[in-house]
């Protein structure tokens, strides 16, 4: 329920090992989103004190490069051990903030735990390569070695999975990291590093910072951030990703989405049905993986009033409501954003079947509420179809075949997640061999891999290094150095071997 609306809490930066308060005077409130109450203030961290996090952070890397990988790992088992302890607790802290509900925020740090578990295999992770005699007497190895000075910076909508995306691997690896999270919801990052510290990271090793665009311009254009993982929308990806290269360093950016699944006329109805309503309104919208966009192929359109009449029966509310399916936008300005692109479907030509503008929860007068939406008629060259909506508005599209479904997928310019719900072999094999699309879901509606493989994006869903995220990200965190080494002037030293095959 709607509570006091006014703090002095500020929310603090950790600097050295230290959780401090910042001396900045630009600070922005941190709003419940059911009820735009004021849960906390974020400063907007001053020059000095991003100075100071670089040269901590460098002073932690200095000594943390050498501390033996099994230390490392072990770091990383008691924090997964600490992580599952106060998941809830994390979970509570972000669906106040988010507003998702209390399963969604769950799930939200379980596939950041799973991070943190595949972190404890570092040592196998950072193995090198070896060959003996590459001519004679001379053997060639590979080290993996750290970077230095990494840096993160997070979006929104998902405040503790996207951090342990990645400074559990970077500091696994032997790394320093600079952490920005989200001014928008920046307190579960908060407890994730107290977390990280009790667990025994030393001073440094994890700076966090708060603010916005300035900030994140400061820390990337430093010449001693070797590194940078961003995720969040497509503008600011390709900021990000432009002012890394242009500076020489390596950067990853994941960006936004506009996610289509295929329905064919051989599906079963209602699993496609049970998949769909979860896969599209599910969090309001607000997951890169959601699905925007239903491909209905043939007369499987008819399926879209069933659909509409299943979003009808549910409903948007708060956190801790176990009845509400999903629960606000993020800000008012989000929700003006979403409900104007309503409006604009609509001027433009589409059928909205189910309209979520205007709606009321009882009890939250003031909610960034949008119900779920549903369009049908939609053609590519609207701005419900073109634009990431990230709301719970669904675009519905009907395509004769699965050709047509194929061309219509792969001319989208994003690439990070798809699906396709069939009974025909032939046509899941061919669709997840042609589709050019990063993570691809067979009769699943939101394909998100474990970190034992990777997540990544293709087209403008993601710019930089493709070692994102989990298994690969060890590489996007490294360097490799090859060393060839001649034995000829020591003969003495070589073992006396003799080998004999019979
Ligand atoms: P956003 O781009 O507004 O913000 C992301 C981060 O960038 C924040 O930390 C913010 O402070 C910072 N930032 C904002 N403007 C900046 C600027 N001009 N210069 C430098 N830094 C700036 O994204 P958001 O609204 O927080 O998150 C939602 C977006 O993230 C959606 O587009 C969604 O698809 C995307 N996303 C993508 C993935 C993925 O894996 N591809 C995952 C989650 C979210």
């Amino acid at each position: 329920m709607a509570q006091s609306t006014s703090t002095n809490k500020q929310v603090p930066l950790l600097l050295n090992g230290e959780f401090v308060a910042s001396t900045s005077s630009e600070t922005m409130p941190v709003l419940n989103p059911a009820t735009q109450e004021v849960l906390a203030h974020v400063p907007f961290a001053t020059d000095d004190e991003l100075s100071n996090a670089i040269e901590g952070a460098k002073a932690a890397f200095q000594k943390w490069k050498d501390v033996p990988v099994t230390e490392r790992a072990r770091l990383m088992l008691r924090y997964q051990h600490l992580l599952k302890e106060h998941q809830k607790e994390i979970a509570e802290i972000l669906a106040e903030d988010t507003g998702k509900n209390l399963e969604d925020a769950m799930g939200d740090v379980w596939r950041g735990i799973e991070v943190v578990e595949h972190a404890c295999n570092i040592p196998s992770l950072l193995m090198g390569e070896t060959v003996e005699n590459v001519a004679s007497q001379v053997d060639t190895i590979s080290l993996v070695q750290p970077l230095g000075v990494t840096f993160g910076i997070t979006p929104f909508n998902f405040p503790a999975m996207i951090p342990l995306w990645m400074f559990p691997i970077a500091t696994a690896c032997g790394n320093a990291m600079i952490l920005k999270p989200s001014e928008q919801v920046p307190l579960a990052t908060v407890r994730l590093l107290e977390l990280f510290q009790e667990a025994g990271a030393p001073a440094g090793l994890v700076q966090m910072i708060q603010g916005g665009k300035h900030q994140v311009n400061t820390i990337l254009n430093h010449p001693d951030i070797l590194a940078t993982s961003f995720v969040g929308s497509v503008p600011v990806a390709k900021h990000v990703y432009q002012t890394a290269t242009h500076n020489l360093k390596r950067a990853q950016c994941f960006a936004g989405a506009k996610n289509h699944m295929v329905v064919m006329p051989d599906a079963d109805k209602d699993t496609v049905m049970n998949a769909l309503v979860g896969a599209t309104v599910g969090a309001a919208g607000q997951r890169c993986m959601a699905i925007s966009v239903i491909v209905f192929v043939g007369e499987t359109i008819s399926w879209a009033a069933e659909l509409a009449d299943k979003l009808k029966a549910i409903r948007p509310g708060a956190w801790d409501d176990p009845e509400a399916a999903f629960g606000p936008l993020i800000s008012p300005a989000a929700k003006q954003r979403v409900e104007g692109l309503i409006a604009q479907g609509i001027d433009q030509g589409a059928t909205c079947l189910v309209d979520g503008r205007g709606i009321e929860v009882e009890g939250y007068p003031d909610g960034n509420w949008v119900g779920p939406t549903l369009f049908t008629d939609v053609t590519t060259e609207m701005e419900i179809y073109q634009q990431e909506i990230f709301g719970p508005v669904v675009c519905c599209m009907n395509v004769d075949s699965l050709d047509d479904a194929l061309a219509l997928v792969n001319s989208s310019p994003y690439g990070n997640g798809t699906s396709i719900f069939t009974r025909s072999g032939v046509s899941a094999r061919r669709y997840q061999h042609e589709v050019t699309v990063g993570q691809v879901g067979i009769n699943l509606p939101i394909p998100v891999p474990l970190p034992f493989f990777s997540f990544t994006g293709w087209k403008g869903s993601f710019m930089g290094d493709l070692h994102a995220y989990g298994k690969q990200a060890v590489r996007f965190y490294t360097e490799t150095k090859t060393i060839t080494s001649s034995w000829k002037d020591a003969p003495a030293q070589a073992p006396n071997m003799s080998i004999s095959l019979k």
